[in-house]
């Protein structure tokens, strides 16, 4: 693919990283093989994510949607390179943000704007994940790098059973093995390259208790297990500890949120090398007003949640345990989901 994504980061102070969305931009090339496929950036401050540093005024140069090298300020440049002066900029990474429901054309453009060119879908309602996904990939697009997901391997389907005609056979729920595998494999057919299913019940709506339990072991073992006879791993929204713990044990790829894990499911986790991705801003739209969770209910939830979810994270890092960042919205300043 011949795509180079790099991002420019404005006003990078070395002490601050935290503050590294929102304020990047990225610069997409998207060229054919017969275009030149060969740039150096000049005049650019490097913070390559490896060393707790920036490089000053170095030059990179990038073939084929590769960081070939990186060289200082005035190395010769070969006149195969295109210059793109960056005017004493910040280069960084591209970002990734493993839990979004980016679902819409505009959205995926914020989101690289933003900075971030990789993001792993945690659901949509219609495999908008999947088209993004496409058109990205053939360069008709310019949005981040998509690995899609589907639709949520969830109990009730709800409208998002008109999502694919196969489904029919869901209307009333998605409980048995047989059910399990049939969305499973709907989603895998439909292009997912990872499957997305509930360990426990909603935060973000005031009648769900997000600590309860929804799939079972078995349940999410079956998940699994279809998911990996094609190579799929499987992300496990989970705040409870009990269903977190089942996800671990069936062997999910990664907990979302987490809020409630106890030390027992964080040493399960660290020996089993499975990731957390905490979401953790979104819990804080709980608590405050206006946004998509308004109302006392989910305020006083948010307050709760708040400090516990703080606590995870913390003990998850000081024992090791890989950690992802997610922001679990579709990239629309006011939308999101818990
Ligand atoms: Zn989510």
């Amino acid at each position: 693919m011949n795509r180079t994504f790099l991002s420019f980061y404005r006003t990078l102070l070395p002490s601050t990283l935290r503050v590294l969305s929102g304020v990047c931009f990225a610069i997409i090339f998207a060229t054919a093989q017969e275009q030149i496929p060969y740039y150096a950036f000049t005049n650019v401050h490097l913070f390559d994510g490896v060393e707790n540093a920036i490089k000053k005024d170095v030059v990179v140069f990038v073939a084929n949607g590769k960081i070939e090298r990186i060289g200082k300020k005035g190395n010769p440049i070969p006149r195969l390179y295109q210059v793109i002066d960056c005017e004493g900029k910040y280069l960084i990474p591209g970002l990734m943000d493993v839990h979004t429901h980016l679902d819409n054309l505009a959205a995926a453009r914020r989101a690289l704007e933003t900075g971030v060119t990789t993001v792993r879908s945690a659901s949509v309602p219609a495999f908008q994940d999947v088209a993004l996904a496409n058109l990205v990939k053939t360069g008709q697009l310019a949005g981040p790098d998509m690995i899609p997901c589907g639709i949520y391997v969830t109990p009730k389907l709800g409208e998002t059973i008109l999502a694919d005609t196969r489904l029919a056979p869901l209307l009333s729920g998605v409980q048995t093995d047989d059910e399990l595998r049939l969305l499973v494999n709907v989603n895998i057919d439909r292009g997912a390259k990872v499957i997305k299913t509930r360990g426990t019940e909603r935060a973000g709506l005031p009648d769900t208790d997000p600590r309860q339990q929804t799939y079972t072991l078995a349940q999410l073992r079956v998940i699994v297990e279809e998911a990996a006879k094609r190579n799929v791993p499987v992300m496990v929204h989970a705040h409870g500890d009990e269903g977190a713990w089942a996800a671990v044990l069936a062997g999910a790829r990664s907990i979302e949120h987490g809020t409630f894990l106890t030390e027992e499911t964080l040493q399960l986790m660290k020996e089993r090398s499975t990731y957390l991705v905490p979401t953790f801003s979104t819990l804080e739209d709980l608590t405050l007003p206006g946004g998509d969770y308004d109302g006392p209910v989910l305020h006083l939830r948010g307050k709760f949640m708040m400090p516990m979810a703080e606590k995870v994270i913390k003990r998850a890092h000081s024992l090791g345990i890989r950690i992802a960042t997610g922001v679990d919205n579709n990239t629309h300043p006011t939308a999101r989901r818990a």
